[in-house]
């Protein structure tokens, strides 16, 4: 499939998209991202995604240009065109382009960007298995520093070195707390833990990005009668559950079936894990058609 990219207002294929150097992004990690799925020619989820942008965009006081509307359309014109089946869209904002820390002395329309791509995605057996997990060293950016629900590019940086630490134990996914020690999210999926019919998350001040597969798992939970609860949890939490799975845009839903080398109940996929796992891939058919 190739890779089309709408770049400020032109289409192109992604070999000859390129920005400046001196965009704040490139010097500062001064932009925002947002990865967005395509199911069977529908895209998943597009206003929320959209939605948590624009928030960032505010929150970061970029001059942005192009309203949502505009926007949306653009994202839905661009997967015409790139006339894809399924995969993914990343969207990119930056604050602009120019040298120097100080935003007043650089060019601040922003750079935007609209890549429709192919996905790496856990291998299907991961699903079947479960993921292993490791506590990172590594504590989540606290609020008062950079607000989580914020997906600016910069804060990756600790998310990466994170996922390093991760894979040098072996593990899928790697588990942050914050600094107080409870359980935030993994580096690139929210974490959420079963009791019975139960389900608990970590609250939103427990220092995670507000996720849109978290969202639209706690609804799909709460349809299907379980009760939802958002908490504060801690690692005692995660060995005295019945299950534990993660939610993201890219891992869907996963089980975690292991924290540290120690099984979490069966260390195997639980039957609510699983019961979720299913309606999800089923509500994935109500995006937006284009
Ligand atoms: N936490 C982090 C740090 C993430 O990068 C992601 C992936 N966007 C998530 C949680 C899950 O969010 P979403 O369901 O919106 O993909």
């Amino acid at each position: 499939m190739p890779r089309l990219v709408w770049l400020n207002g032109q289409v192109m294929p992604l070999e000859n998209a390129t920005t400046s150097v001196a965009d704040h992004a490139h010097l500062y990690g001064d932009g925002l991202f947002e990865g967005i799925r395509i199911y069977d020619r529908k895209v998943f989820k597009l206003d929320e995604h959209l939605r948590r942008l624009y928030h960032g965009i505010s929150y970061l006081g970029y001059e942005m240009h192009i309203g949502f509307d505009e926007l949306r359309a653009t994202v839905l014109d661009v997967c015409r065109q790139a006339d894809i089946e399924a995969g993914y869209i990343r969207l990119n904002v930056t604050r602009g382009t120019g040298l120097g820390l100080d935003p007043k002395n650089i060019n601040r329309t922003p750079n935007v960007m609209v890549m429709v791509s192919t996905l790496s995605l856990y291998p299907e057996d991961a699903y079947e298995i479960g993921l292993h997990v490791v506590t990172c060293s590594l504590k989540v950016i606290p609020a008062d520093v950079l607000d989580p629900r914020v997906k600016c590019i910069g804060r990756y940086a600790s998310n990466i070195l994170a996922k390093q630490e991760a894979n040098r134990a072996g593990a899928g996914e790697g588990l942050m707390l914050n600094q107080q020690g409870h359980i935030a999210e993994c580096t690139g999926d929210n974490v959420f833990l079963v009791n019975g019919r139960h389900i608990r998350t970590p609250h939103p001040a427990s220092g995670i990005l507000q996720g849109i597969t978290r969202d639209t798992v706690i609804m799909l939970a709460r349809e299907a009668g379980y009760t939802v609860e958002e908490t504060f949890l801690t690692p005692y939490d995660v060995f005295s559950a019945d299950e534990a799975f993660l939610t993201g845009t890219a891992a869907e839903v996963i089980a975690m079936v292991s924290l540290d080398s120690k099984k979490i109940g069966c260390g195997t996929p639980g039957e609510v894990t699983l019961d979720l796992m299913g309606r999800f891939r089923a509500h994935t058919a109500t995006g937006v058609p284009f």
